[in-house]
């Protein structure tokens, strides 16, 4: 199954983390982004399921509409669950993508009283774990090579 991962600048920046899974793309907004660092925790909140077909957009959403902001296919590649399920609120599972590498998790922690689910990311301590390694140091859409502000500026 596919995983994508959008860098979007919204009102506030997030990483899309999406998942294909049950036909629909389940989705987490990782606000500092997933990490290759295993001694690093990241917060992620569920956010609606996304059309399979989002996974490769990339552009920007217009003033006005949720979300607006410019977004790029930061990270893609194939997911394969290890162990644990959605439904059970946790996720054991590899990543090959272009950036991404290795076992990572997802678990819920919590669900606020708004109804927010809040989750874990991290990745475990293998031969894919970087310490040290910040998604924000690798910037470029891996689709079409452009940063954010490129793509904004439509170049
Ligand atoms: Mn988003």
């Amino acid at each position: 199954m596919m995983f994508v991962v959008q860098r979007h600048r919204a009102r506030r920046l997030h990483y899309d983390f999406r998942l294909e899974l049950g036909g629909v793309l389940v989705s987490w907004a990782v606000p500092k982004g997933p990490t290759l660092d295993p001694a690093v925790r990241r917060a992620a909140f569920r956010v609606e399921d996304h059309e399979l077909s989002y996974g490769d957009f990339e552009g920007v959403l217009p003033a006005g509409r949720y979300g607006a902001g410019d977004v790029i296919v930061w990270d893609t590649g194939t997911w394969t669950l290890a162990t644990g399920a959605l439904d059970a609120g946790e996720l054991h599972f590899d990543l090959a993508g272009v950036k991404l590498h290795g076992r990572f998790v997802l678990k819920h922690t919590r669900t606020t009283a708004a109804g927010k689910q809040e989750w874990l990311l991290l990745h475990k301590r293998d031969d894919h774990a970087v310490p040290g390694w910040n998604a924000e140091d690798h910037p470029r859409s891996v689709r079409t090579g452009r940063t954010n502000d490129e793509v904004a500026a439509g170049t």
